[in-house]
């Protein structure tokens, strides 16, 4: 379990990584998904992700901030989130 803190700085530094802006982290529970975004970089997680090992974090955390640049799931998308998360 990691604290909503360290998850935050997290995804902060996977922001840098990943060149894009976000603005706000927030972490809610959530019913079907695991995270949404909107084009401001405001950032939605669902609580349970604090529980998720840290490779599902990853993959989780990289999958939303992708979409702030690639709205669906093309080409550059998949290959981005291949790269970032192996
Ligand atoms: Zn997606």
């Amino acid at each position: 379990m990691i604290s909503p803190e360290s998850f935050k700085r997290s995804v902060g530094e996977w922001a840098k990584t990943c060149k894009v802006e976000i603005n706000e982290i927030h972490l809610r529970k959530m019913k079907n998904k695991w995270a949404s975004c909107s084009s401001r970089g405001r950032l939605t997680f669902d609580r349970a992700i604090l529980r998720q090992s840290k490779d599902e974090r990853t993959k989780i955390i990289v999958h939303e901030l992708l979409h702030l640049r690639y709205p669906n799931h093309g080409k550059m998308f998949r290959a981005l989130l291949k790269a970032y998360t192996k």
